[in-house]
């Protein structure tokens, strides 16, 4: 529960209507992926409109600043900075301009090496404000597209010269694009509205924003949303999917099931509910305690625990209460405050715990210090013992992919032992879901999943550390784009 989320992405457009209101309820619905800022662009006859700024989304939106928002199509974006500074000037979507108007872009994840396409930029004597790999992007579109004036040929172009974990949207004129790795480590869900369409990093998203969630974007995909006029001469969003770039390889980041989507999100094809509950059924298998009571660390890892209880025949309790209104730990900026934070956020129930062998179950644990202060806490109000069950393997490597875990010192579990670890954070044990336990409570096989945290062995080529998926970028093979294919 300590590991620091990327940001979240949606694009819509619906005929007739302003898309500003969608894209502020898919936001919201995509808080928990970013907390530090928000921000919509919307295109109206291909004038862009925007509002970005720092703070929760209910508090950079109102009734005005969303009106101003005019058109009907439009992006929007959440974040948590995990490359570039936290200003202002790197909150998304960012403005480009165009020959053919402006463009604006967002990004959900991490481009490896846009340190390299930043340096080609500068020596084409283009200007960088941001240090963020999203106006890296950006820009190389836009010059690309001044080159080509197909914007689909650019997005192709970029695909070719990028790699990491990625989703994109971008609006440009009056159509919108999305794309997604070619290995589909990022998330990015496709849904329809009111003869509209619609994306979001996740299908929660989409059906808070009143849609109906189709399908997952495919690793490596392109959509292109425009406008076409309908036999009464209206003009109404038209969806065109576009081969972009695949290898047929699959990494999914397997912390999207685990941690990071919403339980009520179907990842992949497969609701994270469903998986957190069944790796609570395999914990049990694999290293049930003996004890009187199974916690969850409050709110992520309920699942995860109900799985536990259900198989282990241990009861379930609400032994830790979580306070509604204070933000998520791991947006303060040191870790003292973190510390005390912890202890404002979550609160044991002594009637509860007092005199019992507790589990507490966690859904992961990145660097130990939120898990330390909940066994003290859980100690101090009465429990006899206080065993630990983690809903993943031990994090032992880093993320390069749009999770902020970039320093392995920082990570509790890298080269200790559980037992070095349960020592560490003062429980009478602590155990972590294996590998295979994972990969069978996820259901695709692990081939198909990113887990370079756990392994350090990365889908992508990462410098320094050890690959397992892609060879090079010639890999990736461009195809033709499908004309005119209208679903
Ligand atoms: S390294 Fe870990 S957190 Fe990062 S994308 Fe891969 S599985 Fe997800």
């Amino acid at each position: 529960m300590e590991a620091r989320e990327k940001c979240g992405v949606a694009a819509v457009s619906v005929p007739g209507q302003g898309a500003s209101p969608y894209l502020y309820r898919g936001l919201r619905a995509l808080q928990h992926r970013g907390q530090e800022s928000a921000g919509i662009v919307t295109s109206s006859h291909g004038r862009l409109h925007d509002r970005r700024a720092m703070g929760l989304v209910h508090e950079v939106f109102n009734r005005d600043t969303l009106e101003a928002l005019r058109g009907s199509t439009g992006i929007g974006h959440i974040r948590y900075s995990t490359r570039g500074t936290s200003t202002v000037e790197n909150a998304q979507p960012i403005i480009l301009p165009t020959h053919d108007g402006g463009l604006a872009i967002a990004q959900n994840g991490d481009i490896v090496n846009y340190q390299r396409l930043r340096k080609r930029l500068q020596a084409d004597g283009v200007e960088l404000v941001g240090n963020a790999d999203t106006e890296v992007a950006g820009n190389f579109l836009a010059m690309e597209y001044e080159n080509s004036r197909n914007m689909e040929a650019a997005i192709k172009r970029l695909m070719s010269e990028i790699s990491g974990g990625y989703a994109f949207v971008m609006v440009h004129g009056d159509k919108f694009y999305a794309w997604r790795d070619p290995l589909g480590i990022r998330p990015l869900h496709l849904g329809s509205i009111e003869g509209g369409y619609m994306v979001a990093s996740e299908s929660v998203a989409i059906e808070l924003m009143g849609g109906t969630p189709l399908r997952d974007v495919a690793p490596g995909e392109i959509i292109a949303v425009g406008r076409t006029k309908d036999k009464d001469g209206e003009l109404v969003p038209t969806l065109r999917p576009l081969k972009g770039m695949s290898t047929g390889e699959r990494a999914y980041c397997m912390f999207e099931w685990v941690y990071f989507s919403r339980p009520d999100s179907i990842v992949n094809g497969t609701l994270a509910y469903e998986v957190r509950y069944r790796i609570g059924e395999i914990l049990a298998r694999e290293a049930r305690p003996d004890a009187d009571l199974v916690i969850p660390v409050p709110d992520s890892s309920r699942p995860h625990a109900l799985g536990l209880a259900q198989a282990s025949g241990i009861p379930y309790a609400e032994g830790l209460i979580k306070s509604r209104f204070v933000e998520r730990t791991f947006i303060l900026p040191d870790q003292k405050r973190r510390e005390e934070e912890v202890r404002i956020k979550l609160h044991p129930v002594p009637g509860v715990i007092k005199g019992k062998r507790v589990v507490l179950v966690d859904d992961s644990i990145v660097r130990g210090t939120t898990i330390k202060e909940i066994i003290a806490m859980v100690r101090g109000a009465g429990a006899s013992e206080v065993h630990v069950r983690v809903g993943s393997p031990p994090i032992i490597a880093p993320c390069y992919f749009g999770i902020d875990m970039k320093d392995r010192r920082e990570l509790v579990a890298h080269e200790r032992t559980e037992e070095d670890i349960a020592k560490l954070v003062g429980a009478d044990s602590v155990r972590y879901l294996s590998m295979p336990g994972l990969v069978e409570a996820i259901g695709h096989p692990e081939k198909s999943l990113c887990v370079g945290c756990l392994t350090a062995r990365y889908p992508v080529d990462i410098p320094q550390e050890h690959r397992r998926l892609q060879t090079t970028l010639t890999d990736y093979h461009t195809e033709t784009p499908q004309e005119d294919t209208i679903q």
